[in-house]
């Protein structure tokens, strides 16, 4: 048995992850310092993903056409964020591919009512799990693009990192404070470069 902690968890948490599971989405593909990380790269990988992320039951199987959506859909996620934040129009493909997962097997609306009164309570398809997950990553992501933290939206600066977070005051430009020490890493090295004879 291989219990190597998973990479992901020696990272900083970036902000607004923990409130948009689409956010986290985009996010499972990014650079660190030893080179690319894809925390999808395969079925089991993007299977454990949805688990931890109580989109899918344990038990559930997931096969390779559908983990294949799942990355799909981070990419037409990515690119929607970036028309966003741009002030662009995205692809059509782009478009296409998250409006399909919203379709694909939308939760049912659902009021409930309990002791602290009424909230929402929609219920996933439960006949179709793994496209409910993704219905469910398709409708938190157009929650995010229509709503008022869309204006948040930002990708990280540093060189690689690919990473999106929602910026909590306007002069903010790194995803976590690791990648700010290292792009003023890298500029001072850059500083000492030029002044050297
Ligand atoms: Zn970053």
């Amino acid at each position: 048995m291989d219990h190597e902690t998973p990479v992901y968890l020696h990272q900083l948490p970036v902000p607004g992850e923990d409130r948009y599971a689409s956010l986290a989405l985009v996010n499972t593909r990014f650079t660190v310092s030893h080179g690319r990380v894809d925390l999808l790269d395969d079925t089991e990988a993007a299977h454990l993903w949805l688990v931890r992320h109580a989109l899918l039951s344990d038990g559930v199987p997931l096969n390779g056409r559908q983990s294949g959506r799942l990355r799909a859909l981070r990419e037409a996620l990515r690119a929607l964020f970036a028309a966003r934040a741009d002030g662009l129009p995205p692809s059509a493909d782009a478009l296409d591919t998250l409006n399909t997962a919203l379709a694909a097997a939308p939760a049912t609306p659902r009021l409930a009512w309990g002791a602290e009164g009424p909230r929402r309570a929609d219920v996933p398809d439960s006949g179709n799990p793994a496209a409910a997950a993704l219905s469910l990553l398709a409708e938190d992501a157009t929650d995010l693009l229509t709503g008022a933290d869309a204006d948040q939206l930002t990708e990280c600066a540093a060189q690689g990192c690919a990473r999106w977070f929602l910026r909590s005051h306007g002069a903010r430009r790194w995803c976590t404070t690791k990648c700010g020490n290292r792009v003023r890493a890298a500029r001072a090295y850059a500083a000492r470069k030029a002044g050297s004879p």
